[in-house]
């Protein structure tokens, strides 16, 4: 490429349709295909692991497994990709995560700024709230207004909101606080108490009962 050539226009990506995204997906999915880089087979598999296999009931087990074991919660938060991998739990977009804790004085809350990197090995495929760019501007300049007016969750003024951003090269979840009365669950019963959206940071997990 020559430095006398214009630069590509930037495609307006935030304008487009889910139906015009879902073309575009078909049309590379047939190029690759064409071409032998991919196999039909192939992309069903993915297609299917992301879909039915890979979900936030691993990151569930990651938190409940920081809540009981405080060795395991050290591990975590000093590096979230190795200790996933002690659960058996990596891969593809999860190759460096990051987990950050909530505290009583720390509120997190992850976000891309720039597109929708999302650590899919504990969390599965992003919502589509999560792509869209009203929450990632919006989440950025005002989170405590867009966490309760979007979300429901109300963070009290004495709690700092920490965003965090994700990219290509680190991704971030939340590890949550352990509800109140669940001293006496079993780490498999804790799990069930973990939603998506705690890990995401706009939604707490579900009390003993709700689960
Ligand atoms: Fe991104």
């Amino acid at each position: 490429m020559t430095t006398t050539e214009s630069p590509l226009p930037v495609p307006a990506v935030a304008l487009r349709s889910e139906e015009e995204i879902a073309a575009r997906v078909k049309a590379l999915e047939a190029i690759m295909i064409e071409k032998g880089i991919m196999t039909t087979e192939a992309v069903d598999r993915l297609a299917g692991i992301y879909e039915n296999e890979v979900g936030p009931h691993l990151g569930a087990k990651v938190i409940a497994k920081a809540w009981t074991d405080p060795e395991f919660r050290e591990r975590l938060l000093a590096d979230g990709t190795a200790a996933c991998e002690e659960l058996g739990i990596g891969g593809m977009q999860g190759e460096d995560m990051t987990a950050v804790e909530n505290t009583d004085t720390v509120h997190n809350v992850i976000t891309c700024t720039l597109c929708s990197c999302y650590p899919w090995p504990v969390l599965g495929l992003p919502p589509n709230w999560y792509k869209a760019p009203a929450y990632r501007s919006r989440i950025v300049r005002e989170p405590r207004k867009v966490l309760r007016e979007d979300f429901g969750l109300d963070i009290p003024e004495s709690v700092e909101i920490r965003v965090w951003d994700s990219s290509a090269e680190l991704r971030y979840f939340v590890l949550p606080r352990r509800p109140e009365g669940t001293e006496d669950l079993p780490e498999d019963q804790l799990a069930e108490l973990v939603t998506r959206d705690s890990m995401i940071g706009v939604g707490r997990p579900l009390h003993p009962g709700a689960a």
